[in-house]
This record gives structure tokens, sequence and C-alpha cells, in this order.
């Protein structure tokens, strides 16, 4: 896999692990890059959600993970759009890759207060 720096290597490596990564979501026509942080590993997230003691249960709660969409590339500024139309076999791989570990537009809309 040849991203456009060693950070992003980084990043795409540590899909669904905890830290971050960047994902690639790919839906609906759309296909880019996210920066994605995970306080514990994907599959502990369930688990330590349900499970959590007492003194985790804060106002507000705590965010174990949240992603945002980026444009360019944080380390050496490549427009990541660019990449991602340069080497779209690779983009689908990790997309497909990062599936599971990102939440879908139509799951986003369904949270959102004031949407049914
Ligand atoms: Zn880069």
């Amino acid at each position: 896999m040849a991203l456009c720096c060693p950070l992003m290597e980084d990043l795409v490596g540590n899909i669904g692990k905890k830290g971050f990564s960047a994902p690639v979501a790919n839906e609906m026509g759309f296909i880019f890059f996210l920066i994605q942080y995970r306080a514990v590993e994907a599959e502990a997230l369930e688990e330590l959600s349900s499970r959590a003691s007492p003194e985790l249960r804060v106002r507000g709660g705590l965010s174990l993970s949240g992603d945002f969409g980026i444009a360019y590339c944080p380390s050496c500024g490549r427009k990541l759009s660019d990449w991602l139309e340069d080497n779209a076999k690779e983009a689908s791989k990790i997309a497909t890759t990062s599936r599971p570990f990102v939440t879908s537009f139509l799951e986003l809309a369904r949270k959102r207060p004031g949407r049914p």
C-alpha cells in the first residue's frame, strides 16, 4: 500500500484499533477518509459501554469513539480525494476493511435530535 506519507500509512494500519486511525467511508456515491479515535479496541466497545461502572457514568456520558471527515492529509497536506481517485482499487480495499468501524450516514441521520 502506498499512501501519501508515513502518518497515513500508520493511521490506515490502525483501523479498528484503539487510538487514532484513518478509515475510508464509501457509501451513497461518496468516498472519503475519516480521522477516527477509539478509547478501546472496537470489539471491547459494546462490552465496556454496557458494563460501565457508576464512576464512569458521568453527565453527558463518555465518548469512547468518534470521527470526522477530512479533505487533506493532516501530515503532508495532500488532497485526499486525489489519492482516492488515483488509487481506486486500494481505496476500495481500505473502505471494505473500514466498513465495520464506520457509522453510516443513515445511522447518523437517525441519531440526530429532531429527526424521525
Ligand atoms: Zn500524507
